[in-house]
């Protein structure tokens, strides 16, 4: 079975025309993945039994000339942090080891509705904290491309199970960039909706007025179909809101032409690595090919978002984490001869329960809100963030799209940037400005099938106005047809 050359529309034209059943697929893939994720790593666990189940209905639907959307029987890897009913998530913390779901993510419980199919659960940094998936509790994925480097992260699992054929496709969250720079890294299309698009009830909170969940895809295609049906209001999440998404999948050259392309000058500094540069200029090249206008355009306080991104991300880390307190979600026993008090409790399983840099962003978080920093840090914070997304605003009257890199490396080695956390938080530069701002983006492999042996994949960022997803996937749905 030629794993690699599916889309999702090309495995619902073969499913129909019955080249095969969603079992075999689904067996197929079970069978390739013990083998080839011993070498990536990308699963923390599998869920052959409800694979298997929906596998087989949707088989008995196709027999009996039913009909099944397009996302029938399609094999997706669903990141750790978003719960399934009845299933082990982890968020890859040791603190939640033995963790059960007790309901459907609003995301899942749409793609069943649409008869998905899960194969298991992926590795991520824990909680979703990180940019190389090397802060997980149990294990560092591979790059499928080159397995001395990192996948990206925090959706690290996810992307290295879609880049190495081990999915069809997948999904992330995207806090500061877990989407799109796990896409750029693995040579995949990521999306990160607007902020509201797409509903985060059941998705293990890192920082709320941050995060969202996206796709991860071999195509801009696929993205767009997986975000239809995950998009849309959901009584379980206030912030959650309706649009109309009805020309997702085929807008015009005509329209597409129409919209205007910024450069922000902020986002081609120096000290970025030169094949980014010539990635994201050839890809520029492409899109004037389809006759966009482009303008050069500013984002002035650019260079204030990753300090205001680490004031406020971990200010809501430390909210949102407040809950595994180490008693009601630990793993471990409660009572135990060495624990006399319930401090110890608390330190004992805390200590042992979350790693270094979840302790970390906990300790800044709780610093950054405490009484007598609040103001220097958090307020100041809130405040650069309302002028970042002011410069957006601004742009925005300019320019429909903007164009950027997504990452200013490509896949960097294993333990590279361990020891230095800061040079870690500089991968996400480019990307987390737009979450501050609640902005949609997608990251898009600069030429995709083209690669030479050794070469690392590159990413190119397109930026969209809030609740414009259709223009930033119109582009890019363009972009692939002329990449392919
Ligand atoms: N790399 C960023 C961080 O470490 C983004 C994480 C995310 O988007 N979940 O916070």
């Amino acid at each position: 079975m030629d794993l690699e050359n599916f889309t999702i529309s090309s495995f619902h034209k073969r499913l129909l025309n019955k080249e095969f059943s969603v079992l075999e697929i689904v067996q197929t893939l079970f069978k390739f993945i013990e083998t080839r994720d011993k070498e990536i790593n990308a699963y923390l666990s599998l869920l052959k039994d409800g694979a298997v189940t929906e596998a087989e209905r949707v088989d008995i639907a196709l027999a009996e000339n039913k009909f099944v959307s397009i996302l029938a029987g399609v094999p997706l890897a669903i990141k750790d942090n978003i719960l399934i009913n009845n299933t082990k998530t982890t968020a890859a913390s040791k603190i939640l080891e033995n963790y059960i779901a007790s309901y459907d993510a609003t995301v899942i419980k749409k793609l069943r509705s649409a008869q998905a199919v899960f194969l298991g659960k992926t590795n991520l940094d824990e909680f979703a904290m990180g940019a190389s998936t090397e802060n997980s509790g149990f294990k560092i994925t591979k790059n499928p491309f080159d397995l001395s480097c990192v996948p990206g992260g925090s959706s690290g699992g996810s992307a290295a199970a879609v880049a190495a054929n081990m999915a069809l496709a997948a999904l992330g969250s995207d806090t500061g960039g877990s989407v799109r720079q796990p896409g750029a890294f693995c040579g995949l299309v990521g999306l990160k909706p607007t902020y509201g698009a797409v509903s985060r009830f059941g998705l293990i909170a890192m920082a709320s007025s941050l995060d969202q969940i996206g796709p991860i895809t071999k195509t801009v295609e696929d993205a767009a179909i997986l975000f239809k049906e995950i998009a849309g209001k959901d009584e379980f999440d206030s912030t959650s809101v309706n649009h109309a998404y009805d020309e997702i999948l085929n807008s015009s050259i005509d329209k597409i032409r129409k919209l205007r392309i910024g450069i922000p000058k902020e986002y081609f500094i120096g000290g970025i690595d030169k094949k980014i540069i010539e990635g994201v200029e050839q890809a520029m090249e492409k899109i004037k090919s389809l006759k966009l206008e482009f303008k050069e355009i500013n984002l002035p306080h650019t260079k204030y978002a990753i300090s205001c991104y680490y004031i406020i991300m971990p200010a809501e880390v430390s909210a949102n984490l407040a809950r595994f307190e180490g008693v009601r979600y630990s793993s471990m026993p409660e009572v135990e001869e060495k624990v006399k008090t319930l401090r110890d409790l608390y330190f004992r399983n805390r200590g042992s329960g979350l790693g270094v840099e979840t302790r970390r962003r906990i300790l800044l978080g709780t610093f950054v809100l405490s009484h007598g920093y609040y103001d220097a840090y958090y307020a100041k914070a809130q405040k650069v963030r309302e002028l970042i997304k002011n410069d957006f605003v601004e742009a925005f009257k300019e320019v429909d799209v903007i164009i950027s890199p997504t990452t200013p490396t490509p896949a960097f080695k294993i333990g590279e940037k361990t020891k230095d956390p800061l040079s870690m938080y500089l991968s996400d530069i480019f990307t987390c400005p737009i979450n501050l701002a609640g902005l949609p983006a997608i990251s898009i492999p600069v030429k995709k099938y083209k690669l030479d042996s050794g070469e690392l994949p590159i990413g190119f960022q397109l930026i969209g106005k809030p609740f414009h997803e259709a223009d930033i996937l119109g582009i890019g749905q363009f972009y692939e047809k002329l990449e392919a």
